[in-house]
Formats: structure tokens, C-alpha cells, sequence
């Protein structure tokens, strides 16, 4: 587990493979339901996750490749298929999904909320990271944002695949969303950010669809302190 951030105001970061009782291609702390793994397992792969990070309920997306954004505020409501969570409820540690796509964290520490974003091709270009900041009614300034392990520039072939204005940060064939990214977190005004250097592709203590196709997820949490 990379632990971001722990301290009196919130707890953050990202799981690994390491931990669980998933087997097989899923072998590992897999956290989806929708990959193929047995629910049984899954179910127990979070309950680890749960305790180990101390939160009192894990609330996870039924991530859908797009630019909606949800926020709870009660438990009880139904949250929509989405891609970006946000709340202020404490101890409920929202989570993204993910196997290559950008797992981001959004902290804001002047009115109390934290935010959780799957952003992919598709979440990049469609700029969810800047809807979800919009949404949040948060000042960019007093914003800390973390991208967690993701495929990096290197890696993510992308062929000819035409994106538009995004063009400016494919090399060849190659797309970097980190580039992308950060691009829009500077044009934001996000004073505080920072990337992992972690290459899901390259480093097998990640789950990667790009290199394993059927594999598990690990995922970006956040919650507030009590
Ligand atoms: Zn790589």
C-alpha cells in the first residue's frame, strides 16, 4: 500500500496486489466485481482494505469510462454510474478502480472534502479532473491533488488514434496523460500536486489490463478523519 497522506485531517493513497486472497490471473488484493474474480474473495479482498486503512465503510463506483460526477452526503442515497466521487462525510473512504487508467485524489483542506477520480483516455480528454474540482466548489489554490500509479508516456500505445487538441501530448504513437494532466492542474492554478513515478505497465506489484488483459484492479482511496 502507498500511503499519500495521514494525518488529523484525512487519510489517502493507493493499494497494491499485496494483501489479499484473490487467485489466479487475479492473484492479490483485487478489489472488482467486474473482472471475472469470485465475488467471495473480493468481498473479503475489501473488508482487508477496510481495516487496514482504518475507515469505517468503503464506497466504490460503477466506473463507466465518462466525465459524470457524483457526491454523497448520505449513505443511504444510490450513487449513479460515474466516474469521479466526491464527500465530506468522515470516515467513509470513497475509491477508484483501476489497471493503467489514472487513479486521482483530491484534497481540500479549507472546507473539509475529499474527492476520488478515474480518469482514463476518456476521463483525461473529457477533463473530469477539472468538472470534479468545479463541482466541488473548491479554490484550486488550497487544493492537494495526487495521481497515483497509472501507465506512464512510455508505455501507453495509443496507435493513430486522433485526440484532438490532447494530440499536443501523444510522442509517436504514445499517449501521456501524465503531461496531460498536468497541464490542466497548472492552467487550474493547483498549487499542490504531485505524480507518482510508478509505470503500472512496467512494475508487477500493480494490476495492468494493458499487460495481463483479464486481471484484478487495485485502487486510489480517501477519507476524512473523524
Ligand atoms: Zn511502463
Amino acid at each position: 500500500m502507498l500511503v499519500c497522506t495521514d494525518d488529523d485531517f484525512a487519510f489517502a493513497g493507493f493499494s497494491s496486489k499485496f494483501g489479499g486472497v484473490s487467485k489466479g490471473k487475479f492473484a492479490g488484493l483485487n478489489l472488482a466485481t467486474h473482472v471475472g474474480d469470485e465475488l467471495g474473495n473480493v468481498e473479503q479482498n475489501r473488508e482487508i482494505l477496510r481495516q487496514k486503512i482504518g475507515a469505517k465503510k468503503l464506497i466504490f463506483m460503477e466506473q463507466i469510462h465518462s466525465d459524470v460526477v457524483s457526491e454523497i452526503s448520505n449513505l443511504d442515497a444510490k450513487i449513479p454510474p460515474c466516474d469521479a466521487l466526491i464527500t465530506g462525510l468522515k470516515g467513509v473512504a470513497i475509491c477508484v478502480m483501476v489497471a493503467d487508467c489514472s487513479p486521482i485524489l483530491v484534497l481540500d483542506r479549507a472546507s473539509p472534502k475529499v474527492a476520488v477520480i478515474h480518469a482514463g483516455r476518456a476521463g483525461v480528454i473529457s477533463k473530469i479532473l477539472s468538472k470534479t474540482i468545479r463541482k466541488m466548489g473548491s479554490n484550486p489554490a488550497n487544493l492537494e491533488v495526487i495521481i497515483g500509479p497509472n501507465i506512464k508516456g512510455n508505455c501507453y500505445e495509443i496507435g493513430d488514434l486522433d485526440l484532438g487538441a490532447f494530440n499536443a501530448f501523444k510522442n509517436g504513437a504514445k499517449f501521456d496523460m501524465d503531461a496531460a494532466l498536468k497541464n490542466e492542474l497548472e492552467s487550474l492554478g493547483v498549487a499542490s500536486y504531485k505524480f507518482s513515478q510508478i509505470c503500472t505497465h512496467c512494475d508487477e506489484r500493480f494490476y495492468s489490463y494493458r499487460r495481463d488483459a483479464i486481471t484484478g484492479r487495485f485502487c486510489g482511496f480517501a477519507y476524512l478523519r473523524d
